[in-house]
This record gives C-alpha cells, structure tokens and sequence, in this order.
C-alpha cells in the first residue's frame, strides 16, 4: 500500500518532476493502479450560474469586469436552466456537475439563497454538485454542506511566490482559509492550479508541495493549461507543452497516490493520444461539456468516443459515498 505523505519537501517533489518522463509515466502509472480503479474516469460538467463582471483581477480569466474580453456577462441563472444543464450532462455521463458563479466571495443575499436552492435540486438528481463561488466564510460552507454540496473548487493557481504577479486582489492566506472552511464542513475539498501563466518550474513544484502538505490531500486536484483569451494580461503567453501537463500530473499522482487528478483547461487543444498520455500519467477525471465556463471543451460524444476508443468507463455519481459521510476523504487517508 502506497504510504500517503504531508511531508514532501520541495526537493523531493522537484526530483519527482525531472526524472526522465517514461520513468516518471511509468511511476505515476504504477502508483494509479495501486490506489485506484484506473479504468475509470470520473467526468464533471460545468456550468457559469453567474458569468462576467468580477472585480477580482485575476490575470488569467475572461470573467474580471477589469479586462475587455468580450465575455457575455449575465446575471444568475434561472434554477430550471440549471437543472436541465444538469440533466443534459447527466445523459452524457457526467456524475458531477460543478456550478461556477463570477463572485470575489459569497455574500449572504438572495444570490446565495438562490445557489443553495440549485445545489438541493441538482443533489435530487443524484449527481454529485461541486460549486465554485470564490471565498467563503465557515457558515457559508455549512449551509452548501446542508444544501447537499459533495465539493467545493477553489484552486491555488500557483504557488504563494508567484501569487501577487497573478492576482492582487486577494492574497494565498484567504485562498488556503476558504479551504480550510470547506474541509471543516465535511465538503470534498477540490483544489489545484494552471499552468502556463509565466511561473518557473519552481513555481509549479511550490504549489504541489502546499497541496500535497495540507492536513488532508483535496480529493481532487485540477491540473489547468492556460487557455490565452484576447483581453486578458495574459493574452499573449505561449501554449504549455504536453509533456509539461504530463508532468505535472505525474507528480500529483505520486504525491497525492488517492486524489483525483482532474484534466482541467486546456483539453480543447489535445489530440486523443495526448490525452491517453495524461491518463497513463494518473489524470482520474475530466471536465466535458460544450463550455468550461468560458473557454471551449470538447463535447461529450467526442469525449465518449474516446473513452471508447481508450476502453476507460465513466465513474458512477457517489462511488465513495454521499456528502457528510466523508468516505471519498477516508478513501484519500485509507
Ligand atoms: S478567476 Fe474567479 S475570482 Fe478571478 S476574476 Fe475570474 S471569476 Fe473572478
């Protein structure tokens, strides 16, 4: 059984990330079929409930009102809209929807009171709901964990270093807080980062080792490439290479031997062979559907042809249990 560490030091985890790529596919392949079914992938849905008009500046994303993107700003969704959405998804094999909403944090107003009512119904639908509504305070996450919520996202993005060159308007402390409420409300903890934002490799090995080193592993752990959108500050940066998303991968896979490691952003522009590559290297999951938020994401008769093609089966909603019963987290520490 694969020993689950939160001691990895930077040095272990830069060595972990260099080491020659087949041997680093071949560990992290090992790793995977110890700790997990590796013929399953679980798949999430993502719908905005609440898109544009942020007053956060992170670099990276269409939504900050700062930039001039083009993005369809709308205010929340009605909740049918987000049901059918839910559906839909359900239909093409998706056991997770995750709903994002534009927000610096969550206000306790009428927004809120109509995400929670979203969460309930999506819950009815047995799919697992994910929300990503940016910080929130401990009573927040216990009235999502109330409603039914199975997880919350909120990523790093990169390491603490790195932080302030990407987003000024709040800092890593109040990221790793938002966490540390989600985790105490016994919500499945989904936390992980981008690449390709102009971070150095050091960057990138930082922010594994804080995920890797918190008290519990997130049980998932999205791996991002930076989709450039026109209007942003960060328009103009160059496409990751593959070979860097494998890594990075890898290395999470090796770390964290029990997380989900979620083949985030950045799909769009990976043939079938190269996304066999990031499942070889231990990506569990994948976000599908025609949208991620506001970049585009192969849809899902594309994804299910590859599944096919790949002989890999969709993971059913709920597989390590409801919401509250903390069974995916005892998964993670078994
Ligand atoms: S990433 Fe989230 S918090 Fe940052 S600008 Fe976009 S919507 Fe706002």
């Amino acid at each position: 059984m694969t020993e689950i560490r939160h001691d990895w030091t930077k040095e272990e985890i830069s060595e972990i990330y260099h080491t020659p790529i087949l041997d680093l596919i071949f560990r992290a392949a090992t790793i995977h079929r110890e700790n997990q079914d590796y013929g399953e992938v679980q798949i999430s849905s993502l719908i905005s409930v609440k898109t544009g008009g942020c007053p956060e500046d992170c670099a990276y994303c269409p939504q900050a009102a700062r930039y001039q993107t083009g993005v369809n700003v709308h205010a929340i969704l009605p909740k049918e809209e987000v049901v059918a959405a839910a559906q839909k998804a359900k239909a093409g094999g998706a056991s997770r929807l995750c709903m994002g909403a534009a927000w610096r944090e969550v206000r306790d107003n009428r927004d809120f009171d109509k995400v929670i009512d979203m969460v309930k119904a999506v819950n009815e639908l047995d799919m697992e709901v994910c929300c990503t509504l940016g910080m929130l305070t401990e009573a927040q996450a216990q009235r999502l964990a109330d409603a039914g919520l199975y997880a919350y996202n909120h990523n790093l993005d990169t390491s603490e270093e790195d932080y302030k060159r990407i987003i000024t308007t709040r800092t890593y402390d109040e990221r790793l807080q938002t966490l540390e409420h989600v985790r105490k409300a016994k919500i499945s903890v989904c936390s992980g980062g981008i690449i390709g934002l102009g971070e150095t490799v050091e960057d990138r090995i930082s922010m594994l080792k804080t995920l890797s080193n918190l008290p519990k592993h997130p049980e998932s752990v999205p791996v991002n490439a930076l989709v450039p959108v026109k209007g942003t500050p960060l328009a103009d940066q160059p496409r990751v290479s593959v070979w860097d998303m494998v890594r990075m991968i890898a290395t999470a896979r090796i770390i964290m031997p029990k997380t989900v490691v979620r083949l985030s952003a950045g799909r769009t522009e990976m043939s079938v062979v190269e996304q066999a590559m990031c499942f070889m290297a231990g990506a569990s999951s994948i976000f599908a559907g025609e949208k991620l938020l506001t970049t585009p994401n192969p849809d899902f008769d594309t994804d299910m042809a590859m599944f096919q093609l790949l002989g890999l089966k969709p993971r059913e909603a709920f597989k390590n249990g409801r919401p509250n019963q903390v069974t995916e987290q005892q998964a993670v520490e078994a």
